[in-house]
């Protein structure tokens, strides 16, 4: 776990704002959920290598809780529970810190941060491509370019293991192998269990089809499938988004990957990752999940949502050298000549404030040259100088420390003189 100094803090808060006005925009709203929730709720439904990555401990009052690997279990139990009779579509976002046991490395980390989208009581395509917009939104709005994304749904696959009447937990090792590209391991699994000759011939065509003319290469894997009719099902909803977004007027890039799967707990249909060219780790990655809320013991809900890791949108943009638009910052020092003038100071100070403008009052007791070479080495812009000559005229020194001039002002002129 890491110590976020200024810079480093500023850049992850710029990147969180981002996602709240991606929110508001998108009309999704905002909810909290605990850090520390039950490790049975936690590890109920969490794939094997989340759960076996958990931050477990007993608390004082001997229950055993978790810190949360992801926001999943606690807003499955939310819609299951508080939200059960709340109309649809839920729009919710979260944004916070999560916890995982992985092997620190870029882009990687025992504590890292998460923007999450979901938009529940949807099955329509107009959903899922929603949510591949909203991620466009942004990705732009952190000002990262290039940004591309990689798109497939689980059901193209799967249809045909479960045609194969393949059990759950070798499907998943079949499909985890085939998205490390580990291809022979794959087939050999599948011959194992006794796939037949026509599946495995369907899906070594599949793993060939992928580009970014996608429209083109999702009626391909239509064609491809066409002898399992659920296959066929889930390739022409993941043509539906595709035209969606190829009709919307937004540019998005994109590749289309037959042979892709992610998190293969959650996902019953499309599925995304984002990743830009400078760092060769998803920026964030998310999908359909219908059956997330009914394992949680809530009615069947369908839903769509996305997971964005913010530090590494914020390693994106430092290689990407992004300029964060804040506007510009004025920082004004305000320093009394001597000790008796420090109330004097306190006085100009909270005038300032009032005002909105960032003040800092010198608490060093130091003298005005040195006051001021510290003010200059911390790239302030403004001295406000409260010395008892002037003060007699009701009066301060104003010092520009940008254009290095000063001037005599009336205090009452100060904060329109530093707003100038
Ligand atoms: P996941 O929750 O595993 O689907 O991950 C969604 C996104 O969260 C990923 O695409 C990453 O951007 C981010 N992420 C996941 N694990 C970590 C981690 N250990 N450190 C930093 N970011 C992570």
């Amino acid at each position: 776990m890491r110590d976020f100094l200024p810079e480093e803090a500023k850049l992850m808060r710029y990147i969180e704002d981002k996602t709240r006005v991606v929110a508001g925009l998108h009309g999704y709203r905002e909810i909290l959920t605990p850090i520390v929730e039950s490790y049975e709720l936690l590890s109920a439904k969490a794939g094997e290598e989340v759960k076996s990555r958990m931050f477990v401990f007993e608390d004082l009052g001997g229950r055993n809780v978790a810190l949360r690997p992801e926001f999943t279990a606690s807003i499955a139990r939310l819609v299951a529970t508080t939200f059960k009779n709340e109309p649809q579509p839920l729009r919710l976002f979260y944004v916070g810190s999560l916890y995982r046991y992985d092997e620190p490395q870029l882009g990687r980390y025992r504590e890292f941060w998460q923007s999450n989208y979901e938009l529940i009581g949807s099955r329509k395509p107009d959903a899922d491509a929603e949510i591949l917009i909203l991620t466009r939104n942004l990705m732009e709005a952190s000002g990262l370019k290039k940004v591309a994304f990689k798109i497939g749904h689980v059901g193209v696959l799967r249809s045909i293991l479960n045609q194969e009447k393949l059990k759950d937990d070798i499907q998943s090792k079949i499909l985890q192998l085939m998205d490390k590209k580990n291809y022979e391991d794959a087939f050999r699994l599948l011959k194992d269990t006794g796939a037949s000759e026509k599946s495995m011939t369907t899906i070594r065509s599949l793993i060939t089809l992928k580009g970014n003319n996608f429209l083109e290469i999702a009626a391909r894997i239509a064609d491809c499938v066409s002898d399992c009719e659920k296959s066929v099902e889930a390739a022409t909803n993941l043509k539906e988004i595709l035209e969606l977004i190829a009709e919307s007027g937004y540019e998005i890039e994109m590749t289309l990957d037959a042979g892709f799967a992610r998190g293969l707990e959650y996902y019953t249909g499309m599925i995304f990752e984002i990743y830009v060219p400078d760092i060769n780790i998803a920026l964030g990655g998310g999908g359909r999940y219908d059956r997330l809320v009914e394992l949680f013991g809530g009615e069947s809900t369908p839903a769509v949502g996305v997971a964005h890791g913010i530090d590494r949108i914020m390693l994106a943009m430092q290689s990407q050298k992004t300029t964060t638009k804040t506007r510009g910052e004025k920082m004004t020092i305000v320093i009394p000549v001597n000790e008796e003038l420090r109330s004097e100071a306190l006085r100009v100070s909270r005038m300032l404030w009032n005002a909105g403008i960032p003040t800092e009052v010198e608490v060093m007791g130091r003298k005005i040259t040195r006051a001021l070479e510290d003010a200059d080495r911390r790239k302030m812009t403004h001295a406000v100088i409260v010395g008892e000559r002037e003060l007699k005229e009701d009066s301060v020194v104003l010092r520009d420390l940008t254009k290095r001039k000063q001037s005599i002002v009336k205090i009452g002129r100060v904060v329109e003189s530093i707003r100038e």
